[in-house]
C-alpha cells in the first residue's frame, strides 16, 4: 500500500474495523516514512454460489430473500428476528464451507428446514409448504413423516 503523500510503500496498519454491514473492512494506516495517516476501504468478496431454481434458471444468492421466506413461515410463532438472522448466518456458513459454485434451491430449503425444525416444528412445516410447493397431499404426508423420523439435534 503506497502512501498518498510521499509514495513510500512502508505503511503499517494501525487499526482494522469491519463496516456496519459486515461487507467492508476499513484499515487505518500510517506511513513509516512521513507519518501520514490514511484510511483504506476493502470490499469483502462474498463468494456465495448461484442458486439453481426448480426451472433450472440460475440466480444470485440473496440473503434478504431467504430471511423473508423464513420470516413469513414464522409469523405469529415464537421465533425471534435474531434467531432467524442466526439461522441465515448458519446457512451462509454452510454454503461457504461447501464451496460449490452452484447449489439447488431445494438443498438450501432442506438445510433451512432442518435448522428451523429445531427452533419451531410448525414454522418448519410452513416453510416447507412454501419452499417446496407440495404437489400432493401424499408429498405433504411424506414430509411430515420425515420430519417426525429425523432426530431433533442435527
Ligand atoms: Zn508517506
Amino acid at each position: 500500500m503506497y502512501c498518498p503523500s510521499c509514495g513510500d510503500h512502508s505503511t503499517r496498519v494501525i487499526d482494522t474495523r469491519v463496516g456496519r454491514e459486515g461487507s467492508e473492512i476499513r484499515r487505518r494506516r500510517e506511513c513509516e516514512e512521513c507519518g501520514r495517516r490514511f484510511t483504506t476501504r476493502e470490499r469483502l468478496e462474498i463468494s456465495l454460489p448461484q442458486v439453481i431454481k426448480r426451472d433450472q434458471r440460475r440466480e444470485d444468492y440473496e440473503r434478504q430473500k431467504l430471511v423473508t421466506g423464513i420470516m413469513s413461515a414464522c409469523v405469529k410463532r415464537p421465533v425471534s428476528a435474531d434467531a432467524i438472522a442466526r439461522l441465515a448466518d448458519r446457512v451462509e456458513a454452510w454454503l461457504h464451507e461447501a464451496g460449490d459454485r452452484e447449489v439447488p434451491s431445494r438443498s438450501i430449503g432442506d438445510r433451512v428446514m432442518a435448522d428451523l425444525k429445531a427452533l419451531d416444528a410448525l414454522s418448519a412445516i410452513r416453510f416447507a409448504s412454501v419452499y417446496q410447493s407440495f404437489g400432493s397431499t401424499a408429498d405433504y404426508a411424506a414430509f411430515m413423516e420425515r420430519l417426525d423420523a429425523e432426530p431433533e439435534d442435527q
